[in-house]
């Protein structure tokens, strides 16, 4: 049965709603879900206080669920805070021959993982190895919801992300590089805004909490290019997740409790290695159509300048909470590009990928919170529009 309109190609990518949504629903949902839990993924490294470095703070927040509960030392995983022991031999180091210039390369190195890495991410503002101000968070402790942060201060941030980084509306001429952009960060702003959407104060008296469609439906719904992007952002994240298949499945993901690390790389590989997965839709986004003409090298450093100065702004977002979520994401966006378009200008994939414990987990919580956008709009968007037509 048709839970919502969507139907066809998701536009730029490679497969079509239905398999989105049964694939979703069958595969990545529940083990996305799981995975989430694991102690490996629940615990994210961040700067919570930091100035924002575009004007003074104004933070506006009108409920306490906007703060963030922070873990106590003794509760987040002692191999995290230790430096990472294994280092990168000369070998590791060495330029890979025969590999195409020109193209982006779809493929990774097989010997993939050698221990995670402490490098800053080229598309990021803010890293794990910024400096000693980093708090772990536990996630599960944190839900994204409704925390009552709006006005002029949450209006300022998506304003500068959309119109100092990438065009509001993109004009035709304009290519097909910064069109993703825009697509990546407009389906992020439709899955937080689901996410307020799924999880809303509904009564502040009684502290009733549930699903509100008519915002659902205001903010996202009524505009079917929101939900495009949505779908486009999930497919360019999992096409990062599937083209890192031997790193994610060879990383390790030990946070000193064998049964759940064991746990942790199980699901892990249940993912990556899913038949259902690689026969429906193999390639979810299809990256090596991009940079190819001339203005490349030139288009990607800007392009990777714009999205650092999206990430910066994350400083400036006025409420714990979304900041925490916004970093997250942000980071997971900025994982999903270094893996999708190489570390740097000249180089290109195909060479060793090298990542942070911290870019892994907050790749996967942001495919985790994207696919539960996707669910929510696949079960609930038809609700929300006869709700709607019936007022
Ligand atoms: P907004 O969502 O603020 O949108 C502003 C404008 O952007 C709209 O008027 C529209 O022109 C455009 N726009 C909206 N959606 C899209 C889209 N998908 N694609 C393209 N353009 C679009 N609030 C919470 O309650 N919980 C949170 O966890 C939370 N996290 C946040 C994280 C970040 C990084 C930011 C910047 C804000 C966050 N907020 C959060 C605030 C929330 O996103 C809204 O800004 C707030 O609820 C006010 O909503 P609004 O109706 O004014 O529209």
């Amino acid at each position: 049965q048709d839970k919502h309109k969507y139907s066809g190609i998701v536009q730029d990518c490679c497969c079509d709603y239905e398999t989105v949504d049964h694939l979703n629903e069958e595969v990545l949902h529940p083990l996305l879900q799981e995975l989430v839990k694991t102690p490996f993924f629940r615990y994210f490294k961040v700067k919570l206080w930091c100035d924002c470095p575009f004007w003074p703070d104004d933070g506006m927040c009108r409920l306490r669920d906007c703060s963030v509960c922070e873990c106590p030392e003794s509760e987040f995983p002692e191999l995290f805070k230790k430096p990472n022991h294994r280092g990168l031999s000369s070998d590791d180091l060495m330029c890979q021959e025969g590999k195409p210039q020109a193209a982006v390369d779809r493929t990774l190195d097989s010997k993939a993982f050698r221990g995670w890495t402490e490098t800053d991410n080229p598309w990021t503002h803010d890293d794990e190895t910024d400096n000693s101000e980093m708090t772990y968070v536990n996630l599960q402790l944190n839900p994204e919801r409704y925390t009552g942060y709006t006005g002029p201060s949450a209006r300022r941030i998506w304003d500068a992300v959309y119109s100092e980084n990438c065009p509001k509306y993109p004009s035709e001429e304009s290519c097909q590089e910064e069109k993703i952009l825009y697509k990546l960060i407009s389906g992020l702003h439709s899955s937080i805004s689901i996410h307020i959407a799924s999880d809303y104060l509904l009564d502040e008296a009684t502290n009733l909490w549930g699903h509100n469609l008519e915002l659902m439906y205001d903010r996202v719904l009524r505009y079917p290019y929101r939900v495009e992007n949505l779908y486009f952002t999930f497919l360019f994240v999992l096409r990062a997740v599937t083209k890192a298949t031997d790193y994610l499945e060879q990383a390790e993901y030990d946070t000193g409790n064998p049964t759940e690390d064991l746990k942790t790389q199980s699901l892990m590989r249940q993912l990556v290695y899913n038949p259902k997965l690689q026969a429906a839709c193999p390639l979810p986004f299809d990256e090596a159509k991009l940079w190819k003409g001339q203005r490349g090298p030139e288009l990607k450093q800007k392009i990777q300048a714009q999205f650092k100065n999206i990430s910066a702004l994350m400083d400036c977002v006025g409420c714990e909470k979304c900041r925490l979520w916004g970093k997250l994401q942000v980071l997971g966006l900025g994982t999903a590009l270094k893996i999708l378009f190489s570390v740097n200008g000249e180089e290109h994939l195909g060479q060793t990928l090298q990542l942070q414990r911290n870019e892994v987990i907050a790749l996967m919580n942001l495919l985790n919170r994207l696919s539960e956008s996707v669910k929510f709009v696949h079960e609930m968007g038809h609700a929300a529009e006869k709700l709607i037509e019936g007022k």
